[in-house]
């Protein structure tokens, strides 16, 4: 019943789609938070940019109500992180374009960028060495917008994208692209030199583990008590027990947490262990507080790199 009723508002607004011409400012849509952070960024006064998911939502089983589809439709460019991380999303955006609407899906972007990168590395040109994980791992882990050198790749994307559907403002969206790539070269540099004066280099996460491309990145192990990537599998008592004990011998006294979702498995391996919590922040989304302090991709990290500090052994 649900489904025979979007599918008779997609077949209206197709219709409605066709008047649409190129808008002042451009309405954008973006699925998960840092693609909202960029957009709004890249943009500029040109753009509206609106964050498809509600404050506090978990973003990989989300599932959009009517009145987003709508907006989902109305919008001049929508933004998303392609089918493994927004499952809900693949019916709605792929297969035939709607008229009026671009659809930028960051993730092919990401897919050539992390083809060329263990091209590279193939060739012995990688410029990190460091790395517990083989390059196959990240294209199971959607989660690539945690790792700053791929979040270059999509800010990139984003630029282009207006570029060439306001071509009149290009010069605007690539110096906004340019300078933003740049801080996040910063970050990146940042990261790697305070990784580098840490004693562990193992991130105990006690929720769905989502640093896979980030830990790649700066050569950090992970352990999880979760199997994959998605959020709604539930750790086995062994897989916890496992944990535990891995803790104790790497003589760790941090576990991180997930944000959005009560860390029910992390407080129990904290209290089992005496290991205090803290939040390692995913930036999915963002809770209702988060969004009032008008919190950002780069807030985030920093906050990470703060609390990595914390709880891998940092000396000054
Ligand atoms: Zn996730």
């Amino acid at each position: 019943m649900k489904h025979r009723f979007i599918i008779l508002l997609l077949a209206g607004l197709a219709f409605q789609a066709q008047a649409v011409h190129a808008e002042h400012p451009m309405s954008v849509i973006t699925t998960i938070f840092p693609l909202y952070d960029w957009a709004r960024l890249v943009g500029g006064q040109h753009v509206v940019a609106t964050l498809l998911l509600p404050p506090g939502v978990e973003a990989h089983g989300f599932a959009p109500r009517p009145t987003d589809i709508v907006r989902i439709h109305k919008a001049q460019i929508v933004i998303w992180a392609g089918p493994l991380m927004e499952p809900w999303a693949t019916g709605l955006l792929t297969g035939s374009p709607q008229k009026g609407t671009t659809i930028l899906d960051v993730s092919q972007g990401i897919e050539s960028a992390l083809l060329t990168e263990t091209t590279q590395d193939q060739t012995g040109m990688g410029a990190h060495g460091n790395e517990h994980q083989p390059h196959a791992s990240g294209h199971q882990d959607p989660h690539f917008w945690l790792d700053p050198v791929l979040a270059k790749t999509i800010v990139a994307q984003i630029g282009k994208t207006f570029s060439e559907i306001d071509p009149g403002n290009a010069g605007t969206y690539q110096t906004n692209a340019a300078a933003y790539i740049k801080t996040l070269q910063e970050l990146d540099t940042t990261i790697r030199t305070t990784l580098a004066r840490c004693r562990h280099s193992t991130i105990l996460y006690g929720g769905h583990f989502a640093f896979g491309h980030f830990a790649r990145r700066y050569g950090l192990r992970h352990v999880s008590p979760y199997r994959g990537f998605a959020p709604d599998a539930a750790p086995t008592p062994r897989a916890v027990a496992d944990m535990i004990r891995q803790m104790k011998q790497l003589d760790m006294n941090v576990i991180y947490h997930e944000e959005l979702v009560d860390p029910k498995v992390a407080r129990i391996i904290a209290e089992e262990t005496g290991a205090r919590l803290l939040l390692l922040h995913g930036a999915h989304n963002l809770s209702r507080t988060e969004r009032e302090q008008n919190l950002t991709y780069l807030d985030i990290m920093r906050q990470n790199l703060e609390r990595l500090k914390d709880g891998l052994g940092y000396t000054p």
